[in-house]
């Protein structure tokens, strides 16, 4: 079993070798069509790891986690290998882990990544799973950073942690961990407050509900779509749709005006195979969703597409907008260009930013539109090529202070309400 692990790993290691995707690749400059046939995924070996003579353990057993290998390496220090679901695949290595010691004490944890991989995220820790605060950065030591790469992307090879650690389990991941349970959680309490209609619209590849939430008027003809985290680390990004989504079913007057005749669809967690098995990426068929909206190969991306053209024939209604949350490095706006005017309300989108530059003050939005929508790929490009919408890739940093994602969220939720409510008028 073991060896049979190994052999994987050493096998996505080579595989990582040759990948095409060094440096992250981004959204707005995708046109070439990729092969989403599935692919073998290589599973995590979920277990606690015990090291008797530092009377120190650590454990993966929890949804979201990753932790691949770990080895001892001298008294309470540690180094934890993070290998990804599979490769080809952009570096954006994600780990989760817990860790306790029967006495008081500090361990030294580091991580270590495939070659072709830069250290991402860094690390946050929570003593429950729910409350989370970064690692003081006195505690991170960074390795092999490349002095003379001066580009914005530079990251580290990797980093080592000093931990204080004792019998209360300790967590420790990049990002919050915003796990299935998590995300439904969050669902299930908007759901009740603001009297919300949850349904199934398909399963994932392992078989878990993909849950969609509607808010406003289930019998309107004007539609908004969402979707998020169709890359599972991508937390900012979900952190922004909830702020997003929470102010347009909040008690404000313009929302409760828009949610009169507008009904916006939500797809929070289009990939809860990936987020619960701490992948990278991908999703359990090996996949980047958000590149398989031309040939829906995946289940999670046929769901969607098979909801739009239910909704549209069956309501007899349009989409008129439609947002896709990501994160990445920086905050950044993928928008099509402006030259697409084949839509169900031309210029909405631009309209839109330049509403939320005027809404946050001293903000500058960073805007790069896309010019290439076929074949359509990503879902922006689809949403606009087979439904008219006005479609975005909404990326927030990954280090963007989680109360100016908030700002950010409720801004453009404001903003989007009061543009489509004008556009009737
Ligand atoms: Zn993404």
């Amino acid at each position: 079993m073991k060896n049979t692990r190994l052999t994987i790993i050493l096998l996505i290691l080579a595989l990582a070798a040759f990948a095409q995707e060094p440096r992250p690749v981004y959204q707005g400059s995708t046109s070439v069509a990729v092969d989403t046939t599935s692919r073998p995924i290589a599973r995590q070996d979920k277990r606690e790891f015990s090291f008797d003579s530092d009377q120190v353990t650590f454990s993966n057993v929890f949804d979201g986690a990753r932790l691949t290998e770990i080895s001892r390496t001298g008294e309470n220090a540690f180094t934890i290998t993070i290998t990804p679901e599979n490769a080809p695949i952009n570096m954006s290595p994600w780990y989760a882990f817990q860790v306790r010691s029967k006495r008081k004490k500090e361990i030294l944890v580091t991580l270590e990544y495939p070659e072709f991989a830069r250290h991402r995220y860094a690390p946050q820790i929570s003593k429950n799973g729910r409350e989370w605060k970064p690692l003081e950065v006195a505690r991170i030591e960074e390795i092999g950073r490349d002095p003379n790469d001066k580009s914005f992307e530079a990251r580290p090879k990797s980093i080592r942690m000093r931990l204080k650690v004792g019998r209360t389990p300790l967590w420790i991941a990049a990002q919050e961990l915003e796990n299935s349970s998590r995300v439904f959680a969050w669902m299930d309490g908007l759901a009740k407050k603001r009297k919300l209609k949850i349904e199934e619209i398909g399963k994932s590849t392992e078989g878990k509900p993909l849950r969609m939430m509607t808010v406003g008027n289930p019998a309107a003809k004007k539609f908004v779509m969402v979707i998020s985290r169709q890359h599972p680390p991508e937390v900012t990004g979900y952190f922004a749709m909830r702020a997003f989504v929470e102010r347009v079913a909040g008690k404000s007057r313009l929302a409760k005006q828009f949610r009169k005749d507008w009904a916006m669809f939500v797809v929070p967690l289009m990939n809860p195979d990936g987020v619960d098995n701490g992948h990278w990426r991908h999703n359990d068929g090996g996949i980047d969703l958000n590149r398989d909206w031309a040939a829906f190969n995946q289940p999670e991306t046929r769901a969607v597409r098979d909801f739009l053209a239910r909704k549209e024939s069956e309501a007899g209604g349009k989409f008129f907008f439609g947002i896709d949350f990501h994160s990445t490095w920086d905050d950044i706006y993928y928008p099509m260009d402006k030259k697409f005017t084949e839509t169900n309300a031309p210029g909405l989108m631009w309209n839109w930013l330049d509403a939320i530059k005027r809404a946050i003050p001293r903000y500058e939005p960073n805007i790069r539109p896309n010019d290439k929508p076929d074949p359509t790929i990503v879902s922006r490009n689809y949403f606009m090529r087979a439904h008219k919408m006005e479609a975005i890739v909404f990326e927030i940093g990954d280090n963007t202070p989680r109360d100016f994602i908030k700002k950010k969220g409720t801004a453009g939720a404001d903003e989007m309400m009061k543009l489509l409510l004008d556009l009737v008028k």
